[in-house]
């Protein structure tokens, strides 16, 4: 418990009248830290904490790394500019060694300092000064993280650039005009590493993201980092299970590409993919998941009888083994390479998907989106702030049967926006990059026609399929491969119920759009990952496979 004499030690309430002091340290919870433990972490709310006893470091996210700003040391406080500001902490505190610190609410700190002048001197000129350390880091810091010089031809610089947008980092990007037989790609990471020609997976490691597992068994294993995926891991980890998740690309998964999801529960005027992406992220390395990025789990070997596991294999033939499995792997985008010319494009100004990262090579240009549904109308308002004119082509009359209605809204409202309803491409061109499109328009009572124009760009977003061909053949999936769980099996070997969640091999789940019969909706993906651990619990507590968790 916090006295007022505990209070009294520091210089910021020697000057506070006695019967302040005691309501204040009535107030004040009493926090004991050991060596790394965090006090107080970026991005959270903020609180007002004094250290009484104990050393902390003090740490920023730069441009996606922590770096170290310095020390604090008994007496000192912080919180006091967050709190002001109405930000959230700008700073992470941790333990150096153990730790004594009181922590106040934001009323505390706002009484403070208006019932005590000496106190309201002392915090504002320490926010004075603070302010001026943020202008100084913030001039000192770099804008990126990464410096390409790569052909914008060249379909292995825009995976890069992809893989870095796709994962928040920030980058610089010198395009040449060099013809893709010819290009070469300069990677510099963070000024120090020099990269010639690197695969993505070399660039995501020398980032510093773990692209290789630490253990070789786990309790649960889980395939990609979208939001089922990301909720079972959060759920997962936070009740105790030794988890890892395996994302082919980029955490975040579709969400991470939408601009903004503004259908998701508590987030009132929307949230973008990226920031939810980013806190998910941050919310399950905080409980100790461990993400691999640019690895992906090609096979899952059934387990034996007298195996200890599931035998999940990953790109390059790592085996690891894992209690249980979540198959999180949602949807990738319907391709159209049977018209003429898409597929010799394809990465080479036709995308499937909407990545933002394009929005600065499109301003001021024409570019065509094909699709009607939201992930479409999405785009197609976000692309209309840089380009000068969107065409979204439909197939259908319009856009009433597929789109939400607030997106209907926003595309009327921007001049800049035009729909062609009953109208497909029929061929695209260019030579080593998108130049025009031919699209052909069919209105019924009307002649066909058929235009040529000139196009940037051209988005594809025609739906999408569940990819899961390299699953054993005895998991059940629906004729248009997506997998079957629950009361949806027709195949089951046990005398045991499967979970709502479980597919038709004992111990392998599945949950979010790659699930037949699933709501293909953040929230449902969310709710489905959360949902999976409590059935996975129950399974493991069956123990019909050896328990695999030993000391780390
Ligand atoms: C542009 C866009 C905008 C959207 N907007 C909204 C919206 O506003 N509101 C809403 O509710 N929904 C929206 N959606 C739909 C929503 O994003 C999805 O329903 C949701 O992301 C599904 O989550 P998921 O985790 O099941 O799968 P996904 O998000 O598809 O994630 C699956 C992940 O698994 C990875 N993966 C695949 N195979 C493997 C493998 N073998 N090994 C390792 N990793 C693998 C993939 O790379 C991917 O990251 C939008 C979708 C798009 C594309």
């Amino acid at each position: 418990m916090i006295t007022s004499d505990d209070l009294a030690q520091i210089p910021l309430f020697a000057n506070v009248e006695e019967t302040e002091r005691q309501r204040l340290a009535r107030k004040a919870a009493d926090l004991r830290l050991v060596p790394g433990e965090w006090l107080a972490r970026e991005g959270e709310d903020a609180r007002f904490f004094v250290l009484l006893e104990g050393e902390l470091e003090i740490l920023k996210n730069i441009v996606g790394q922590f770096r170290n700003l310095g020390q604090a040391n008994a007496g000192e406080f912080s919180g006091e500019t967050p709190i002001f500001m109405g930000a959230p902490n700008l700073i992470s505190l941790r333990a150096l060694t153990p730790v004594r610190a009181a922590r106040f609410e934001r009323q505390q700190l706002q009484e403070l300092v208006r019932d005590s002048p000496s106190a309201a001197e002392i915090v504002f000129s320490t926010m004075t000064s603070r302010v001026s350390t943020a202008q100084t880091v913030a001039r000192a810091t770099p804008s990126s993280r990464a410096y390409l010089i790569g052909s914008k031809y060249d379909t292995n610089c825009r995976a890069v650039r992809s893989f870095l947008a796709a994962n928040r980092i920030q980058y610089n990007w010198k395009p040449t005009l060099d013809e893709p037989e010819n290009a070469s790609l300069s990677v510099e990471i963070d000024r120090t590493i020099k990269l010639l020609n690197p695969t993505v997976r070399e660039v995501a490691e020398a980032l510093g993201y773990k692209t290789v597992p630490r253990h070789d068994h786990y309790d649960l294993i889980i395939a990609g980092a979208g939001p089922a995926g990301m909720a079972a891991a959060v759920y997962g980890a936070s009740e105790g299970l030794r988890v890892l998740v395996v994302e082919r690309f980029a955490a975040g998964g579709q969400a991470g590409t939408s601009s903004r999801i503004e259908n998701y529960l508590g987030f009132p005027a929307g949230i973008s993919g990226d920031e939810l992406t980013e806190r998910a992220l941050k919310q399950a390395k905080h409980f100790g998941t461990e993400i691999l990025v640019k690895r992906s789990i090609e096979a899952i070997h059934e387990a034996e009888q007298t195996d200890a596991g599931h035998c999940v294999e990953l790109d390059g033939g790592d085996l690891l083994r894992a209690r249980a499995v979540l198959l999180a792997t949602g949807v990738a985008w319907h391709r159209m390479d049977d018209v003429p010319g898409m597929e010799q494009l394809h990465g080479r100004g036709v995308l499937y998907g909407a990545g933002r990262h394009e929005a600065y090579a499109v301003a001021g240009k024409r570019v065509f989106l094909v699709g009607g549904g939201n992930s479409a109308g999405q785009a197609a308002v976000f692309f209309s702030s840089y380009a000068a004119e969107v065409v979204l082509l439909v197939r259908g009359p319009g856009l009433a049967h597929s789109m939400s209605q607030y997106l209907i809204d926003q595309i009327a409202h921007k001049p800049n926006i035009r729909v062609e309803p009953f109208t497909q491409v029929t061929a695209v061109h260019g030579e080593n990059y998108l130049k025009q499109i031919t699209t052909t328009t069919r209105c019924p009572n009307l002649p066909e026609t058929t235009q040529t124009r000139d196009a940037a760009a051209l988005f594809l977003m025609i739906g999408a399929t569940a990819k899961t061909h390299w699953l054993p053949s005895t998991l059940e999936r629906n004729p248009k491969g997506y997998i079957c769980t629950g009361r949806d099996l027709t195949t089951w070997a046990l005398t045991r119920d499967p979970f709502a969640l479980e597919t038709s091999i004992p111990g392998i789940f599945a949950a979010g759009d790659v699930r037949h019969n699933s709501i293909k909706r953040v929230a449902s993906g969310v709710g489905e990952g959360s949902m999976s651990i409590s059935f996975i619990h129950e399974y493991l507590a069956l123990n019909e496979t050896p328990a695999l968790t030993t000391t780390a």
